[in-house]
């Protein structure tokens, strides 16, 4: 049952850490079931299933003449997100998760002024072994702070990362670490960078395989999908 592991994980995890429950692939009751055990942030990674889910919630509220029904749901975009797909996605979440270069972070920031909006993100770093993930390399990441153009209508909350897709545990922790290596980073740009304000101290790291061991070096976000939701049919 939804509503027991995320009883379960909620007694697991430190209070420091944030539970992101990932519903990508997964239909808009399950998250309702999860909401009703207490749960708030929802991960998507796909701008369309995201709107749909957002457009489902509002049909209901609708349907049950309750304005109010959800009002404190937060969405979490964590997928790969295409400069002409913001409209779709940035009106709806509070945090963005996955911003993975430079030029999707710059499309964002134009948004944010073109709409009056500050939007949240993290800077996802790619530390994994897989040649295919996206995201900023330490070097990307040193370019960006030491830049002096200031992106004025977002705010970088921290950095976000996975670890390679293995069982050898070791690997999993080298990655993490890199991960936290890049947080410290980051935080030691505060001041210096226009971009690091205050309050880049989130490390989102630990998914549904590997979370006990980033709970445990130091994440504050988890993003947990397929052992809350059961496996995905893609
Ligand atoms: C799908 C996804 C997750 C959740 O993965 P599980 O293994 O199902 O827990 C976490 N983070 C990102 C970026 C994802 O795309």
């Amino acid at each position: 049952m939804i509503k027991d592991i995320i009883n379960k994980l909620n007694r697991e995890l430190p209070a420091t850490v944030k539970l992101v429950a990932v519903s990508k692939f997964h239909p808009f009751e399950s998250i309702e079931e999860a909401y009703q055990a207490g749960q708030r942030a929802f991960g998507e990674s796909r701008p369309q299933e995201l709107m749909a889910k957002v457009k489902r919630l509002e049909e209901i509220r609708a349907e049950r003449g309750e304005p109010d029904y959800m009002s404190d749901i937060e969405w979490h975009f964590i997928g790969h997100l295409q400069t002409n797909k913001l409209k779709m996605v940035l009106p709806y979440v509070s945090l963005v998760q996955s911003v993975d270069s430079v030029r999707l972070l710059e499309a964002v920031d134009r948004w944010g002024a073109a709409n009056g909006k500050i939007i949240n993100v993290l800077l996802e770093c790619h530390v994994a072994a897989e040649e295919s993930k996206q995201g900023f390399s330490e070097q990307e990441l040193i370019e960006l702070l030491s830049s002096e153009v200031h992106y004025a209508n977002v705010r970088i909350c921290g950095i976000m990362g996975m670890a390679t897709f293995t069982d050898d545990e070791s690997v999993v922790r080298a990655d993490f670490q890199r991960l936290l290596d890049r947080q410290k980073t980051l935080c030691e740009w505060m001041g210096k960078s226009p971009n690091v304000a205050s309050g880049c101290d989130e490390l989102s790291m630990g998914m549904s395989d590997d979370y006990p061991i980033a709970a445990a070096m130091g994440s504050t976000i988890v993003r947990i999908g397929s052992m809350i939701f059961g496996e995905r049919t893609y």
